[in-house]
């Protein structure tokens, strides 16, 4: 997969490096603040510099909260093959903490505390565009 061959859901939430996808954060340049989706400046209160900078994340986590969607979400929200799904918290480290579909896991199985890895797979697809996808994220398979 290249990364010209990709459509994401919304621009500017990841990039392939290799096979591998990494979420693109920001990184304040004087208190270290890291956010996701990319921030415009530092929303730190106690912080006086607001220069940001992009930052790759890291690409394993800890779920440390989810909550299962069982109704289909209005329009906008786009989907194929609708059915209820989860939505994890991930601590992914350095005090950020990512939302995102969860993938591979049985919806009355799922346990905090499990390591998580991100993943990128189709939301739907569109007629023009093809596969739109997204980022989720899977169990972490231990070899
Ligand atoms: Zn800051």
């Amino acid at each position: 997969m290249s990364p010209g061959a990709l459509t994401m859901v919304a621009d500017g939430l990841l990039e392939l490096h290799g096979e591998q996808p990494r979420l693109i954060g920001t990184r304040c340049t004087a208190c270290g603040s890291l956010y996701y989706p990319q921030a415009l400046s530092c929303r730190n209160p106690g912080c006086r510099e607001k220069t940001i900078q992009r930052a790759m994340l890291p690409t394993h986590g800890v779920l440390i909260s989810y909550t299962v969607q069982r109704y289909q979400p209005p329009a906008l929200f786009r989907i194929d093959d609708w059915k209820p799904y989860a939505i994890g918290l991930v601590d992914i480290g350095d005090g950020l903490e990512v939302m995102g579909m969860l993938s591979g896991f049985a919806l009355d199985a799922i346990a905090i505390g499990s390591r998580v890895r991100l993943v990128v797979e189709p939301l739907y697809i569109d007629a023009a565009r093809g596969p739109v996808l997204t980022y989720k994220f899977a169990p972490e398979t231990e070899t």
